[in-house]
Formats: C-alpha cells, sequence, structure tokens
C-alpha cells in the first residue's frame, strides 16, 4: 500500500446508502486536505476498491444489496496492491458485536455513530499514517528478507547474555559452530587488523549435527558452541553493545573430520540485542594460506625460502640477544653445480637440489639442534602443544632454507661450542659425498661450507648472512669441500682481491702484461730446442705480480680468455720472429687453463694467431694440465682432435700433481710430459722422488711421448736426468724466465756450454 506523497492528496472511499451521511463525510474530510469518492453500497464500494485503488475506506456497515462487513471480506480478498487499503468501519452505537465483526472481517479500525463530526478527520489522517508506517514496515521486511535469502551467510539474534532470540541457518552450509573442536581464535576488530589469540584446545570430539533453529533459539551460547569460543563472543558481544560498533570473531571447528572455518559479524540492533552474520571462509583460509605458502616456501624442494629464512633469522636474533645466547648461519654452496646443470640438464640439476634438500633435513633432524616454535612470520610463539599444526606452520620456523641456486642456508640455535657448528657442517659435508642416484646417472657432490657466529661476527642479519657467504667462497677457495669459521681478515682478502680484480680488467688495456720466456734444452744435443711463454703483469702500484697470483683470478673472472689470447698471439709473434733471425725451429710453448680450454672458440683463435703471425702449428706447443683434461672427457676428446687437426704440439704441464694415469693420457695424442718441479727439487738426494721420476721417464717413453723436467736447479739435478734418459730440462740452473731479448742473445750462441758435462 503506497503512502500518500505529500505533494498529492489522499483520496478517501465513503461507502453509505445514506446520501447525508456521505454529504458530511466529504465535507469533514475535505477540510483536513483529503479527496473522497463515494460508493452507495456494498457493491459499488468492492468495484471501486478495486478500480480507482483508494488510500482509505470509511465504510457503513448497513447498506442494501452487500452489507459493510461482506464488503470489507470481499475487498481483503482482492488481490495484493487493493487487499491492503486501511478500511474504518462505522458501526452503530455500543454495538460491540459489530465492532467484534468489523476486525473480523479484516477492519482496520472503527468509529461509532453518533459520528463526531470534528474529530473525524483527524482520526482519518491519523490511520492512513499509521498504515503508511505499516505499509514501510511491510517493504523492509521484504527486504530483509530477500537479503538473508540471497546471502549464504547464517544469522542470529541473541540477547545481551548471550542466549539466541532467533537463529537461521545460511541456505549453503547450515548451520556454524558446534561444541568440542575449537582451536584457535582470531578477532578482526573494526579496524581490519588481525591479531591472533589462541583458545585452549578442547578434547577432539565428533558432533556432526546440524545447526538449526530448535537448537539454537532459548539456549545459551555456551550450550550450542565449545565454551572457549562461546566466551570470545560474548566478550565481544560486550564490545559491540558498549561501542554501538561491528566487531567479528573468527573461529575454527572441525567437522565432518574437516577444519572449518567461520568468521561471525557483530552488530547491534538495539542497546541489549545484538544480530550476528556467519559466513564459512575455509576457502579464503585455504587461499591465505596458499598465498603464505608461496611467500615462505621455496617451490622446487619444498624447504623454507630466502625471505622465511631472513625472517626465522630476525627472530632468532631478537631471541639470542634478550637471552644472551649464541647461534650460528651455515651457509653451504654445493661444488660444481652449474658442471652438473651444463652438462646433465636442468632436470637432473632440480632432482639434484630436491635431493639434497631432503638430505640436509635429514642432517639437521637430530635432537643436537633444538627446534623450536611452529608458527609463522608474525603469529605468536605457539606452545608446545601445538606441535601438530597444520604442516604449512612449521615452514619458516624450521632452520634449513634454500635462498636460491644452489645455496642453502642452516640456523643453528642456542649454540654452546663453535665446535657444535663445525659439528653439523661436517655432517653436511658427510650427507653430501654420498653419491646421488639421478635418472641413472652416478653423481658425485661436495659443498663448501661458511660459519658466521652471533655475536662473535656481528650483530645484525645482514652481516652475519654475508659474512657466512665470504666463509664460504673462501672455503671454495681452500680447494672446496670444506667448511670455514668466517674471521673479520676474510673481508680484507676479500677486499684486495676485489681490487685486483678492478685493476686486472684495465691491465690487457693498459698494456701491463708482458711475457717472458724459459728457455727448454734438449738433453742430447745440448741445444736449446724451445722456450715457454710466462705472462707477468707489471701493477702501476704493486710492482710485477705473479702468474699464481693473477691467473686463477682470471680464471674465476673470465679474464682468462682474452688475456689468454693475448698471450698466444704475443708468443706466436715472438716465436715467428726469432725463426726468421736464427733459422732454426724453435718450439714456442703456451699456457692454456682449463676456462681456455673449455672455450668452444678456441681452435678458431688458435689458428687465427697461427695465420696472423705466420708461425708453423708444429712450432707451437699447448700446455694443458691434467685437470684440465681428466673434467669432462668427451668434451676433451673433440678439442683435442680439432687441436690435432690444426697440427699443434700437446704437453702435460706439472705432470704427476694431478690424477690421470698414462694410458688414459696416450688416448689424447699427447706429445710430451713436463714432470712437475716438484719431484725434481728434492734430487738427487730424495730417493723416492728419483724413482718416481725414473718410471715417469721409463713409461712415457714406452708410449711414446717425450719428457721435459721442470724446476732443475742444479747440475747433479741434470746429471741425472741425463742418466735417467730425460728428453728436456727446464729450469733457473739452465736460464731464469727472461725478456725476449734476452733469449735472442741466447739463441746466437747456437750451443749452450752446460757447465759439468
Ligand atoms: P708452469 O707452467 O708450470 O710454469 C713454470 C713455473 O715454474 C714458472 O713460474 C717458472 O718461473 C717457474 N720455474 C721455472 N724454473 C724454475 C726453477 O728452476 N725453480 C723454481 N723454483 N721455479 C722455476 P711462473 O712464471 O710464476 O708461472 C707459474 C704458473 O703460472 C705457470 O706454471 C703456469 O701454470 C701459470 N702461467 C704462467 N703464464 C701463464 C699464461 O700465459 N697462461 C696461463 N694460462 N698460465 C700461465
Ligand atoms: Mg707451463
Ligand atoms: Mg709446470
Amino acid at each position: 500500500m503506497p503512502a500518500t506523497p505529500s505533494s498529492q492528496r489522499g483520496v478517501v472511499l465513503v461507502a453509505d446508502d445514506d446520501p447525508v451521511m456521505r454529504l458530511l463525510m466529504l465535507e469533514m474530510l475535505a477540510q483536513v486536505g483529503l479527496d473522497a469518492i463515494e460508493a452507495e453500497d456494498g457493491r459499488q464500494a468492492v468495484q471501486l476498491a478495486r478500480e480507482r485503488r483508494p488510500d482509505l475506506i470509511l465504510m457503513d456497515v448497513e447498506m442494501p444489496h452487500m452489507d459493510g462487513f461482506a464488503a470489507c471480506r470481499a475487498i481483503r480478498q482482492e488481490e495484493a496492491g487493493a487487499a491492503l487499503v486501511p478500511i474504518v468501519m462505522v458501526t452503530g452505537g455500543d454495538d460491540v458485536e459489530a465492532v467484534t465483526s468489523a476486525y473480523e472481517a479484516g477492519a482496520t479500525d472503527f468509529v461509532s455513530k453518533p459520528i463526531n463530526w470534528p474529530i473525524l478527520g483527524h482520526r482519518v489522517l491519523y490511520v492512513l499514517r499509521a498504515s503508511d508506517a505499516i505499509a514501510r514496515l511491510r517493504i523492509a521486511d521484504a527486504q530483509n528478507r530477500a537479503v538473508l535469502a540471497a546471502i549464504p551467510d547464517t544469522f542470529f539474534r541473541m540477547d545481551r547474555d548471550g542466549f539466541y532470540l532467533d537463529y537461521e541457518p545460511g541456505h549453503e552450509r547450515p548451520g556454524h559452530e558446534r561444541p568440542g573442536q575449537a582451536r584457535a581464535l582470531l578477532d578482526a576488530p573494526g579496524n581490519g587488523r588481525l591479531s591472533l589469540e589462541r583458545a585452549p584446545r578442547p578434547a577432539r570430539s565428533q558432533d556432526n549435527a546440524p545447526f538449526s533453529s530448535e537448537r539454537c533459539i532459548g539456549r545459551h551460547i555456551s550450550e550450542v558452541l565449545p565454551p572457549p569460543i562461546a566466551a570470545r563472543v560474548l566478550d565481544k558481544l560486550g564490545e559491540v553493545l558498549r561501542t554501538q560498533e561491528i566487531r567479528s570473531v573468527e573461529y575454527e571447528l572441525i567437522r565432518f573430520g574437516t577444519a572449518q572455518h567461520f568468521e561471525a559479524r557483530l552488530v547491534a540492533t538495539g542497546p541489549s540485542e545484538v544480530l550476528g552474520l556467519v559466513r564459512d571462509i575455509s576457502e579464503r583460509k585455504r587461499t591465505e594460506e596458499q598465498i603464505r605458502r608461496l611467500a615462505y616456501c621455496d617451490s622446487l624442494t619444498g624447504i623454507p625460502n630466502r625471505q622465511a629464512f631472513l625472517e626465522n633469522l630476525e627472530r632468532e636474533l631478537q631471541r639470542s640477544k634478550i637471552g644472551n645466547k649464541k647461534f650460528a648461519v651455515l651457509f653451504m654452496d654445493l661444488d660444481a653445480f652449474k658442471r652438473i646443470n651444463d652438462t646433465l640438464g636442468h632436470n637432473v640439476g632440480d632432482h639434484l637440489l630436491k635431493i639434497v634438500s631432503e638430505r640436509l633435513r635429514e642432517t639437521i633432524r637430530p635432537s643436537d639442534l633444538v627446534s623450536r616454535g611452529e608458527a609463522l612470520p608474525g603469529d605468536e610463539p605457539a606452545g608446545r602443544d601445538d606441535a601438530d599444526a597444520s604442516p604449512s606452520s612449521s615452514l619458516s620456523s624450521s632452520n634449513l632454507a634454500r635462498l636460491g641456486g644452489d645455496e642453502f642456508t642452516i640456523l643453528i640455535p642456542d649454540l654452546e661450542r663453535v665446535e657444535h657448528a663445525l659439528n653439523v657442517a661436517h655432517r653436511v659435508k658427510e650427507a653430501m659425498r654420498r653419491p646421488f642416484l639421478i635418472e641413472g646417472h652416478e653423481i658425485f657432490v661436495t659443498a663448501s661450507i661458511g660459519i658466521s657466529l652471533f655475536p662473535e661476527d656481528g650483530d645484525d642479519c645482514n652481516s652475519l648472512l654475508k659474512y657466512a657467504d665470504t666463509a664460504m667462497y673462501h672455503a671454495k677457495n681452500c680447494g672446496k669441500n670444506n667448511a670455514k669459521l668466517y674471521s673479520s681478515s676474510l673481508t680484507m682478502q676479500i677486499m684486495s682481491h676485489v681490487k685486483l680484480e678492478v685493476g686486472l680488467r684495465r691491465a690487457l688495456q693498459n698494456d701491463e702484461l708482458y711475457l717472458l720466456y724459459q728457455p727448454q734444452l734438449d738433453v742430447r744435443s745440448s741445444e736449446i730446442v724451445g722456450v715457454e711463454a710466462l705472462v707477468r703483469w707489471r701493477h702501476p702500484e704493486r710492482g710485477v705480480i705473479s702468474p699464481t697470483e693473477f691467473i686463477p683470478l682470471a680464471e674465476e673472472t673470465g679474464l682468462i680468455v682474452p688475456i689468454g689470447e693475448w698471450v698466444l698471439r704475443t708468443a706466436c709473434n715472438q716465436a715467428r720472429a726469432w725463426q726468421g733471425q736464427n733459422r732454426r725451429a724453435l718450439r714456442m710453448a703456451v699456457n692454456l687453463s682449463a676456462k681456455q680450454f673449455k672455450d668452444e672458440n678456441l681452435s678458431q683463435i688458435v689458428l687465427s694467431a697461427l695465420d696472423e703471425t705466420g708461425l708453423d702449428p708444429k712450432l707451437l706447443e699447448l700446455e694443458l694440465t691434467e685437470g684440465t683434461l681428466m673434467d669432462d672427457a668427451k668434451a676433451t676428446l673433440s678439442t683435442l682432435e680439432r687441436l690435432r687437426a690444426i697440427g699443434v704440439y700437446l704437453s702435460i704441464d706439472d705432470f704427476g700433481t694431478g690424477y690421470s694415469s698414462m694410458n688414459y693420457l696416450k688416448r689424447f695424442d699427447v706429445r710430451a710430459l713436463k714432470i712437475d718441479r716438484s719431484f725434481i727439487c728434492g734430487l738427487p738426494q730424495d730417493s723416492e722422488n728419483a724413482a718416481i721420476t725414473r718410471a715417469i721417464i721409463a713409461m712415457a717413453h714406452g708410449l711414446k711421448m717425450a719428457v721435459v723436467a721442470e724446476g732443475v736447479e742444479t747440475d747433479e739435478q741434470l746429471v741425472l736426468l741425463e742418466e735417467y734418459g730425460c728428453d728436456m730440462v727446464q729450469g733457473y740452473f739452465l736460464g731464469r724466465p727472461s725478456s725476449a731479448e734476452a733469449i735472442s742473445q741466447m739463441l746466437g750462441k747456437l750451443r749452450l756450454v752446460l757447465p759439468v758435462r
């Protein structure tokens, strides 16, 4: 029933068979600003009510054809709009029976005769206003029902003492809370910030009965919900009534064997009553959990990631500062992981990382590694009885993490002695040494580990992690498969290392590199048959730097490739020049480092150096080490194939220090072995080395390889080597590495006069 708009005058239907009465009524209604239409009997009244839709009907009881009661009933049978019109019956005298009948017929109000005419208009206005209010209420009620029907939430009304006044289960998941299985409550106050509070966990029981109006209405909340949750809701309810603001409570219930999360939003609907809307937020919780997982979990290995580790480290730092405790950070990096990735593919590499993380997990599991709280970053620490929390919640508190690539970290809390950290490092190293079987490959890896200590090495997370990393690099430099503790001198070393690297990058452009040449003498003919090119760096501040210092650095940074190319070209150029001057063949030996050997352009570089200088390939000797050859036999063979096709002479440098077998070397078609200086320097007194030297010479000859002895410093050594049948010698006794000019002079004298023959 529409309300009478203020701009429009209301219309009243006056139904009375007495024309005088109608006239008087019309007059009174006009005085209060109402229009009127007239009906002479009940039938006409029903018809007009249907057609004209008046805002109110004044209906006489006694009328011909159809009396007022019948007309009233008929109108109430009409379709929705017309049926709701307020009807005021005009009854006779003190006719109580008529009044009762009027209400039974559906009348809204009545006036009795004799009519108090001055009041009538106002009475009608009053009824109009009241029915307008009722109409509004009816609309609001319909709207509320529509809204409640549209949302899946359960809703309830509750009084201030916690008794359900009303309960309507949500249509998607009927029911909400149930007693017996509360675990944790998350409160979301009006500001939307979540604060974690934990309720004591009641014993688990199964109660899967649905929540219903019958189960709730008239009951106290503590009979319906587990007491800890009921207490929290009541607490919030008090707050809502006090502040008249919206509050919400989150809680978890185990229903039908699975955890369900709910959020109850509480709104005050008066000074002592609250409306609650309960929503199942399990899906949202799962999504949040997934997001947390993504943020804190390494997707490849499933262990905590860098972010989780850093937050865990920060917590440990605060804890240790307060408790005056020590802890260690272990930084582990696999040795040569890149090679595995490059040679066996990323699938194998990924698989390896997974197994590595599993082994690490096993390694740090023993009880001497204290594992603590299970809470996620930002959570308050959970009690011990929460140990069976969901698997994801153990993520970031675990002391193991993968920072990225093949880098793993382990946090060792409550460290009593440094040895303990070293012990763990040792166990980790051992765990890595067992072969890994992946896709049919048996893979051997080692690990380098760096350790930093709190508070000794630093008192912030970044420094501790950085220092552990620094120590790890030191471990690698010390031959890998090593664990090293950080020390402040390492930082100094690294700084000077970095400075040297910057300088080395400029050395080539600034012409700071130069070559010296060391003669090689044929023992039988006493002739210089070759020279070895040895590079030097004239550093602008430090003076001449030895290749033993800067070649490893050049290897590490890749600078060895351009440097090596320069050496090769310069040496070939020099060899060609000597060839022109002396008209005799002089072999130029050039050292090749492993990185250069692996460079796929190597044969191209060698070819173009020979082409540009016009040097005969036979006069170029490339010195390789055993390690270089053994690294990757398949690739080695094809590189050697290409070099052989060019026609260069290949020799093995520092022989005896590596792990190659002679037979293996033969496959590579190596022409000469250079016995390492360490075997020669003790001669002739060191009988063991003498025996080794002799054996190497014999075996090499058996395989038709020539032998060069390096580091010959005395005439006794020379005599002995000659006796053993050594083919060539090189060393200070015959000449130190010297400039090209000095060598030129030496070459001038065709035959060297040896002091002792
Ligand atoms: P290497 O190839 O084994 O070179 C021999 C080293 O022994 C040279 O050291 C040489 O000066 C030294 N030596 C020669 N005779 C004697 C002796 O009688 N007694 C003693 N005590 N030492 C002797 P250097 O020039 O310092 O070179 C060291 C290493 O640096 C070389 O060992 C080689 O592995 C590397 N190297 C030098 N130049 C180059 C280069 O141009 N490229 C590459 N990749 N490596 C180079
Ligand atoms: Mg050499
Ligand atoms: Mg050598």
